[in-house]
């Protein structure tokens, strides 16, 4: 019985296309960030002491774990490794409750402002419609990151999506959760 003979050599296997340009960039990221990992092992992490700590680290944009470096890469990308404490960060799963936290607070701004606007104000339609437009724009943009960073620290807290439950001045595993 002959063998079975694949039609092209494993040399010429087709391109992959599960695979990303960007993968590189983020291999090499990783890499730097293990490196960067390694090298600050000896620190201590001080974790934050309350619920409301860890949200305040991740509303400034700041490693809600250790507070000693970023938390995000690109706007609202998070770290997938803290390069100070190590925390793994993919787990996260904040999805669009940012986008969805930041729309309802820009709602919640916006009005009593707009309220105001057609109340106290002469303007034409289209000038209040060019304030309110831009206005909530910029706040719901400017909200996003602050909004995901306190969602992560929140998940991060409690536990959620695999992340290690850490309290200061508490060692908690498993057994004891
Ligand atoms: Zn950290």
């Amino acid at each position: 019985m002959r063998a079975f003979v694949p039609l092209l050599p494993p040399e010429c296997s087709k391109p992959d296309f599960m695979k990303s340009p960007f993968d590189k960039f983020q291999e090499e990221t990783l890499k730097s960030l293990a490196n960067q990992v390694s090298a600050s092992l000896g620190t201590s992490v001080i974790l934050p002491a309350s619920g409301w700590a860890a949200m305040l680290r991740g509303l400034r944009g700041d490693c809600p774990r250790c507070g000693g470096a970023r938390l995000f890469l690109r706007f609202l990308k998070p770290i997938p490794l803290c390069p100070r404490c190590g925390q793994d960060w993919t787990l996260q799963q904040a999805d669009d409750f940012p986008a969805y936290v930041s729309i309802l607070m820009t709602g919640h701004l916006m009005a009593p402002l707009i309220i105001t606007l057609i109340r106290e104000t002469d303007l034409s339609v289209p000038a209040v419609m060019a304030i309110v437009v831009s206005l909530a724009l910029i706040l719901m943009i400017g909200m996003l990151q602050p909004a995901k960073g306190a969602i992560i620290a929140l998940q991060w807290w409690f536990g959620m999506h695999g992340f290690r439950k850490e309290r200061l001045g508490a060692i908690l595993d498993e057994t004891e959760a």
